[in-house]
């Protein structure tokens, strides 16, 4: 049989930024794969950082952690809960790795003497590296998205290499733009002029869409279709309407109902095989019907509400994941724990919820009224799941409370604490020393042994796991016998024993009240839940008050 052509699928962004290209790029791996393809996302970012690991959540979202620990953009969560691909290294290309790889062999007299130029020699790396990813994950069809807006100065290297891939092999190489229409209110219609200006920047550096998808509020209207279509000569049939959804696993399924899948399979000239996206359209179609909710409170710092959604994304979307399996509809309050530290008498506010989680963080503001929510949570009842300094919180409130150690704190918040609960790891204090931050932390998929009989062994049915990590702190091992006679459980440590992974109460002591040093919520998936978050979920679906629904 011959071998057939690998393709290449460039998803760039027109006229603004934030309008969902992430969300866009992995419903296209989605319905390819649904036809039978072997597909690969990967994300190009125009930073000078070489990962994602030094840029503030706040503004930036989530840092998303691979298995093999890369650092990245939230987008490749995207693409992982969508299309279940496992993120690694080669899916996530920086500006900043692409020079640091060219500079690097530049001084290993690697271009023989050759004066090495931003042209040609930095867009040869971009696809060097893009070749790279499809040749690790063997996929047939390759996704790129890059990050910014056409237009932008840093996108040009990138917009190159395309533009070099594409005139090498034009029935291999495409391009999707996706475009904002704006309906201004006064007009009260779409209007579709940025979209051409776009489309004319992309001329400019060389480089026709194959398609255009049209992200709006509404459904692009056929007049805006057919001008859209004229000014860059592409037939009706491949400007894609894109409108908002009520959430983001619709996206595939429309894009499916404006037979966006055939219809790039018949330009990429590829067979269409029998699609297979049953499971995930009824997904999609339970998600509206659901009427009871229950309140999860995240508790943390910053909170904004712009940002707060792209911080928190992959466990904004595990809580979702789960509570919708269960029947559910989760309601997510931002609990701001400083306020806690100014007037203890707020915690009762914590009552009207039904579970509260404490993601990952870094740095000391916030850390002692997440201690006093722990404390309370502990006291009062209340489902409580911990998520990396989740965990490290929730030990820290045991020893303070419990084992009475009053001053316990991690290194991290108070380094001359005499009651060092939470510790430097041991391979960490050289990399802190030297300021050696980048990509240093414990990072990516370690193995875990369950305590058998522990609620983290009944939620995952096993006894071994692998969870991702991204951490510098640990539970410090001097504490670890007091805690235990105390009576927090160690219910998951590494193969080892020498590293504490989940620490949890018993069923008979608390409903829920659990957190683990790694992070569960980079491996739920839409159709899968993470089996933690369900347990956590029906602990809080079980404490619901009855004001707010049916039991
Ligand atoms: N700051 C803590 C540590 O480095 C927790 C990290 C996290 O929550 N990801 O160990």
């Amino acid at each position: 049989m011959q071998k057939r052509e690998i393709k290449y699928i460039f998803v760039v962004g027109g006229v603004m930024s934030s309008v969902g290209k992430g969300i866009a790029a992995a419903s296209i791996g989605k319905i390819l794969q649904s036809r039978g393809y072997k597909v690969a996302n990967m994300k190009a970012d125009m930073y000078i950082n070489i990962d994602a690991g030094t840029i503030r959540p706040a503004e930036h979202g989530e840092v998303f952690v691979g298995e093999d620990g890369v650092e990245a953009d939230q987008d490749l969560g995207n693409y992982e809960r969508f299309t279940n691909q496992i993120s690694l290294h080669e899916n996530y290309i920086t500006t900043g790795q692409v020079y640091a790889e060219v500079i690097r062999r530049e001084r290993n007299l690697e271009y023989e003497g050759e004066d090495v130029e931003v042209y040609p020699d930095i867009p040869k790396e971009i696809i060097r590296r893009i070749k790279a990813c499809q040749e690790k994950n063997q996929s047939e069809i390759t996704i790129i998205e890059y990050g910014g807006t056409v237009g932008e100065y840093q996108l040009l290297p990138f917009l190159e290499a395309a533009r070099m891939m594409k005139s090498k092999k034009p029935s291999n190489v495409f391009v999707v733009l996706i475009s904002y229409l704006p309906t201004p209110t006064l007009l009260g219609e779409q209007k579709s002029k940025p979209t051409q200006h776009a489309i004319t920047d992309l001329y400019s550096v060389g480089l026709n869409p194959d398609f255009v998808l049209c992200r709006a509020d509404q459904p692009a209207t056929l007049d805006v279709k057919k001008t859209i279509s004229n000014v860059c000569s592409l037939p009706v049939e491949r400007i894609i309407s894109a409108p908002d959804v009520y959430s983001i696993y619709d996206v595939p399924v429309n894009f499916e109902k404006e037979n966006f899948g055939s219809v790039l399979l018949k330009v990429m000239g590829l067979p269409s095989y029998h699609k297979d996206l049953a499971d995930w359209t009824a997904l999609a179609t339970k998600i509206k019907k659901i009427k009871k909710e229950i309140r999860i409170g995240i508790v943390g710092k910053y909170f904004n509400l712009k940002s707060c959604k792209d911080t928190y994304i992959s466990v904004i979307e595990s809580i979702n994941h789960a509570t919708w399996n269960l029947g559910y509809k989760p309601q997510i309050l931002w609990i701001d724990t400083e306020k806690y530290e100014k007037d203890k008498s707020k915690l009762n506010e914590l009552n009207e919820l039904d579970g509260i989680i404490l993601p990952g963080g870094f740095g000391k503001r916030g850390t002692e009224g997440m201690i006093l929510v722990a404390d309370y949570v502990r006291r009062n009842k209340i489902p409580y799941f911990g998520l990396c300094l989740g965990m490290q919180i929730m030990t820290i409130a045991y020893a303070r409370n419990v084992l009475n150690l009053k001053d316990a704190n991690s290194t991290e918040f108070d380094f001359d604490t005499s009651n060092p609960v939470i510790a430097t790891m041991a391979d960490q204090v050289e990399k802190i020393k030297n300021k050696n931050y980048g990509a240093t932390m414990r990072l990516g998929a370690y193995p875990c042994k369950l305590e058998t009989g522990s609620v983290a062994a009944e939620a995952y049915n096993k006894k071994e796991i692998s969870e991702r990590h991204r951490h510098r702190y640990e539970v410090n091992t001097k504490y670890i016998a007091d805690l235990e006679k105390a009576g927090l459980i160690f219910s998951g440590k590494s193969p080892d024993g020498i590293l504490m992974e989940i620490a949890e109460l018993p069923k008979s002591v608390h409903p829920f009240y659990l957190g683990t040093q790694f992070h569960p919520e980079f491996k739920s998936r839409p159709l899968a839940p993470h089996p933690l978050f369900t347990s956590f979920i029906r602990a809080c679906i079980r404490k619901k008050p009855a004001h707010l629904g049916e039991k």
